[in-house]
């Protein structure tokens, strides 16, 4: 029976792909036709250390008759992103597509972050974005082809304790989302984002007893769409966990207009009910939907 996402030989790369959420992209992807590269250092929650899960992953996917290759290249650094796209493109050929899914934890709250947890945490999220995308993205644009999916996090949109650090790399990937799929699309690149909930060992604990309920695969259903030649949407994020699959989205409100003249702060503070007001909110496409926006409120 033919299936509407087929990826038919096509070549995705999967980072973070030796646990959890990454994992189940991988099998998800070789079962429906891919050719998977599996990315992945190994590494514990907090990223110390490395291990050969990225090979387990790709054997168990190889022996179950599907295409994989591993690679063990962190995609925290530059060098890192460009060995792993590489890799791909010596093995298969191409890439159709990349899932950038890698992630570590180091939670404390904002009074108790070192540098280090700064950084390793917008090392692997964000910059690995850049580090794996950019060389990615060249390949993309003269073949005039790709789908890439972020992996964002409720954290980053909506804000949990003790995630500074977290949330800042995760909402940052929505900033390179909005601007990748005003890029993409002149060459055939969608770029939308996923913010997954799944029981893994990032959130053990967290769920309680629903965590049966949490399986990872109802994440990697919707991002082996995203990343399909099905998928046509573009600047999406979607929620999934649990079975449940819905949408996040920045709106943008018309807001209270003060006139031509700068309104005083006491003007602010009289009218700051109907500035926040969410009635007939637009949900933007770029920045110059909010430009649109505000002209229509200046009547220009
Ligand atoms: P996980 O720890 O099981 O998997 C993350 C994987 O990324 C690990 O296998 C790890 O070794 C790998 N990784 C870390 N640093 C790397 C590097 N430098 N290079 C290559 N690989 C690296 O966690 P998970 O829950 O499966 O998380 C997957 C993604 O989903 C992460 O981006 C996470 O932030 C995000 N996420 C998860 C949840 C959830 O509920 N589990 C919620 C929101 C977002």
């Amino acid at each position: 029976m033919s299936r509407a996402v087929d990826f038919d030989g096509q070549v995705v790369i999967v980072t973070g792909a030796g646990h959890g959420i990454g994992r189940a992209h991988a099998f998800m992807l070789a079962e429906h036709g891919a050719r998977v590269v599996v990315n992945d250092v190994g590494g514990a929650v907090d990223g110390t250390g490395s291990s050969p899960v990225a090979e387990e992953v790709a054997r168990q996917i190889r022996d179950r008759g599907g295409v994989a290759v591993a690679s063990t290249d962190s995609v925290a650094t530059v060098e890192g992103g460009a060995a792993l796209v590489q890799r791909a493109i010596e093995e298969f050929g191409c890439v159709d597509a990349v899932i950038h899914n890698a992630g570590i934890l180091r939670d404390r709250t904002f009074a108790k972050l070192s540098d280090e947890d700064v950084t390793a945490v917008l090392e692997v999220h964000l910059l690995g974005a850049f580090n794996v995308l950019r060389p990615a993205w060249k390949h993309m644009v003269e073949r005039r082809y790709g789908r890439i999916v972020l992996t964002t996090s409720a954290s980053g949109l909506l804000g949990t304790f003790g995630q500074s650090n977290y949330a800042a790399a995760k909402a940052g990937l929505i900033g390179l989302m909005n601007v990748l799929s005003l890029e993409g699309p002149r060459y055939g690149i969608c770029v939308n984002a996923v913010a997954p909930t799944a029981a893994t060992r990032m959130t053990e604990g967290l769920l309680g007893e629903l965590a049966d309920r949490f399986d990872p695969r109802h994440v990697a259903a919707v991002a082996t769409f995203l990343a399909s030649p099905s998928c046509e949407l573009n600047r999406h994020i979607l929620t999934v966990g649990g079975g449940r699959v819905g949408r996040i989205f920045i709106g943008v409100t018309p807001g209270w207009y003060s006139g031509p003249e700068p309104a005083s702060p006491d003007d602010i503070a009289a009218s700051i009910e109907e500035i926040c007001s969410l009635s007939d909110h637009i949900v933007p496409q770029s920045g110059q939907d909010e430009v649109a926006l505000i002209q229509r409120v200046l009547g220009t």
